[in-house]
């Protein structure tokens, strides 16, 4: 898995999961410490996508109550369903 998020400072964070069976943190999460690690304490949109084809992945329910708690505000890009599609 591999995030990115838009700061409200027009900066793009980007994450990797950090997988270990025990269960590492999700790349959300790893996001979250990568952003403030440079200063980046506003994030207003954050996407997560999946490697072998899955594309965008909705954060699991750790890193939504996560991402809810830091950045009530954030927009969260989904999964675009095909029927939505024009
Ligand atoms: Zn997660």
């Amino acid at each position: 898995m591999a995030a990115a998020a838009r700061a409200a400072d027009g900066r793009i964070i980007t994450a990797v999961n950090a997988y270990h069976f025990t269960g590492g943190p999700c790349a959300e999460l790893v996001l979250i410490g990568t952003a403030a690690a440079q200063g980046a304490c506003e994030l207003t949109t954050v996407v997560a996508v999946g490697d072998r084809d899955r594309g965008v992945v909705p954060p699991c329910g750790r890193c939504r109550q996560v991402l809810l708690d830091y950045f009530p505000s954030l927009c969260h890009r989904k999964r675009q369903d095909p029927k939505d599609s024009p």
